[in-house]
């Protein structure tokens, strides 16, 4: 498959972008080739500069989970935009918005809206801290909340909890008062608590997609609802992956828990750059212009962002078979990938839960971090190249998920599978 173009252009980018994109996965790097350049989206398919069209399982990270372009939610946007982008005052869709996702999500009362995922998660833990009145926040080794300094820790050697830094220029001092522990293992949990009684969260995603596919065990997530509320301390789901795409109300539907606080982003935006943190009133009502904890935005809101993602959310909620329909194109997916990984007799593991997929190359049971590490990254490399030529977009590193999306054909997964059987081939 010709990429020339995208080369030529990726040959420009670096010289006025740092390593050529503007978000490190897009550069392909974890998958030792050069990135592709995307012209259009439309349906279950992109395409690129060079005229290679591609069967997407990355739909902008989760956004396009009704695929590219729907006019579903197209529908409309001249007239929102000819009225004007931003005012930089409120607009009536901002409450709809709100609304909905109020109607939407266990346990919440009320929304306040960002520009993206790390926004959200930035604003839930201070309203935690300023809520609580504590200063500690327990996040998971694997799980990723956007790029906020006290956030991006891994857990430190042997067994302590303290987390230390996964990027130069974030202060040792900022990430103190994370402590990282081990996902799906709550007496790691337990122990810290013992330990210390200034926690003021425990922030996690509660089906993990950013080591891979590793959703949370029930035991788990039941665990930290009930120790959180011993302990005073809130209980912050991270749903910008999985809010409104596992199902209409996130994880805290299918699991059956109601957080505290919530995270969203990706979907609620329909592709515009949208964040979202959400929670009880009591917790809710301390932000400013309420309460003492300040966190503000120009764009905040904005009506064009608004009208994609509301439209986004309505589509999701009228058309309830829409989850059943990308859950059962998920499981054909699993089911042919698993009879080519036993046909080829590779070392390798899909592993799903409802719309999502992880091909590990590795032997499961994937519970944690240091499960997915075992993983073959550079057979993933080679796996990924090769569906690439064969027309198949799948996300460009091992620890990521493949997004089903609903326009996803018959056809589509037929070919995939295909792919799928000739990429492991190739591998042995
Ligand atoms: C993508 C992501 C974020 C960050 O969202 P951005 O909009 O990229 O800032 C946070 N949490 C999770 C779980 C994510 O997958």
């Amino acid at each position: 498959m010709n990429r020339e173009n995208s080369k030529k252009i990726f040959e420009e980018a670096v010289k006025y972008i740092p390593g050529g994109v503007n978000s490190p996965v897009r550069a392909f790097k974890a998958v030792d080739t050069g990135p592709v350049f995307i012209t259009r989206g439309y349906g279950s398919k992109i395409e690129d500069e060079d005229g290679n069209e591609y069967i997407d399982y990355i739909g902008s990270w989760g956004p396009a989970i009704l695929g590219h372009n729907d006019e579903r939610i197209v529908d409309g946007i001249e007239n929102v935009i000819e009225r004007g982008f931003s005012f930089g005052l409120p607009t009536k869709i901002e409450v709809e918005m709100a609304k909905k996702m109020v109607e939407s999500y266990p346990g919440i009362d009320m929304v306040r809206m960002v520009n993206s995922g790390t926004e959200a998660t930035m604003s839930a833990i201070r309203v935690a801290r300023g809520f609580t009145g504590k200063n500690k926040v327990i996040k998971f080794e694997g799980c990723y909340h956007g790029h906020n300094d006290s956030l991006l820790v891994k857990s430190g050697s042997g067994t302590i909890t303290y987390g230390v830094p996964t990027s130069l220029g974030v202060p040792e001092a900022i990430v103190e008062n994370t402590l990282v522990c081990r996902y799906n293992d709550l007496d790691d949990v337990k122990r810290v608590f013992d330990e210390d009684d200034d926690i003021a969260a425990i922030i996690l995603e509660p089906v993990a997609g950013n080591m891979g596919l590793i959703p949370a065990d029930k035991e788990f997530l039941f665990g930290l609802r009930k120790l959180t509320e011993e302990k005073g301390a809130l209980l912050i789901f991270d749903e910008v992956i999985s809010g409104y795409r596992i199902a209409y109300g996130g994880a805290a539907e299918v699991y059956g828990i109601k957080p505290d606080m919530a995270c969203f982003g990706k979907i609620i935006g329909g592709g515009m750059p949208v964040g979202a943190y959400a929670g009880r009133r009591e917790i809710m009502e301390i932000i400013s212009p309420e309460g003492g904890v300040y966190q503000a935005g120009t764009l905040s809101g904005n009506p064009v962002a608004m009208h994609l993602g509301l439209k986004s959310l309505n589509v999701l909620e009228k058309n309830s078979e829409i989850y059943s329909n990308m859950i059962e194109k998920a499981e054909m997916l699993e089911a042919g990938f698993k009879e080519n990984i036993e046909k080829t007799g590779i070392r390798a593991s899909i592993v799903r839960y409802r719309n999502m997929l992880t091909l590990f190359f590795g032997e499961g049971p994937f519970k944690n971090y240091d499960d997915v590490q075992r993983c073959d990254t550079k057979a993933y490399a080679k796996y990924f190249v090769e569906m690439l030529d064969r027309g198949i977009m799948l996300p460009p590193a091992q620890f990521e998920c493949m997004f089903v999306s609903d326009a996803l054909t018959r056809e589509d997964i037929d070919k995939t599978i295909e792919a799928n059987l000739e990429a492991l081939k190739s591998l042995i």
